[in-house]
């Protein structure tokens, strides 16, 4: 299995919470690294590039809405199989059907406001990495 790298967001629910320390806490545990992270405010317009797979649905109004009321963590995870991985420890979409354990079952509020954003696959890792990292700042933090 190779190592990857993906991208996870601690959203503004639990930073709200003060559970920044706790999620991060699970994705280590997990057998991930932080490799990259920023606390940043996102912009309507970010959020809304952010999803714009979404921007058909009828939460994503309501979505761009919660991303952008308070600060926002993004962090770049690495690991075996980091990106599957991640969605595991991360749980469902809606934290009532996660798993036991999960960062959703434990942190989540509801199906929106659900603490962590993961990406789900390659190109959505590499696009969402390059959204908010630039390769240069990446490389400043090899280790
Ligand atoms: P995931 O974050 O698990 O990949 P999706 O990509 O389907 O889930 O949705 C993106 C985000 O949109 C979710 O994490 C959640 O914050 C929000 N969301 C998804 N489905 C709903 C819904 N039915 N109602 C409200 N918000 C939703
Ligand atoms: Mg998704």
């Amino acid at each position: 299995m190779a190592i990857e790298r993906t991208f996870s967001i601690i959203k503004p629910d639990a930073v709200k919470k003060n559970v920044i320390g706790g999620v991060t806490q699970k994705l280590e545990a997990g057998g991930l690294r932080v490799v990259a992270s920023r606390m940043v405010r996102l912009t309507e317009a970010q959020a809304k590039a952010f999803y714009a797979v979404h921007k058909e649905r009828p939460f994503y109004k309501d979505l761009v809405a919660f991303m952008t009321e308070g600060p926002v963590v993004v962090q770049v995870l690495e690991g075996e199989n980091a990106i599957l991985k991640n969605r595991e420890i991360m749980g469902a979409t809606n934290p009532e059907k996660a798993d036991a354990g999960t960062i959703r079952k434990e942190f989540g509020t509801n199906i929106e406001r659900n603490a962590v954003h993961g990406s789900d696959a390659p190109e959505t890792a590499a696009a969402e990495i390059a959204f908010f990292f630039s390769g240069a700042e990446l490389a400043t933090l090899e280790r």
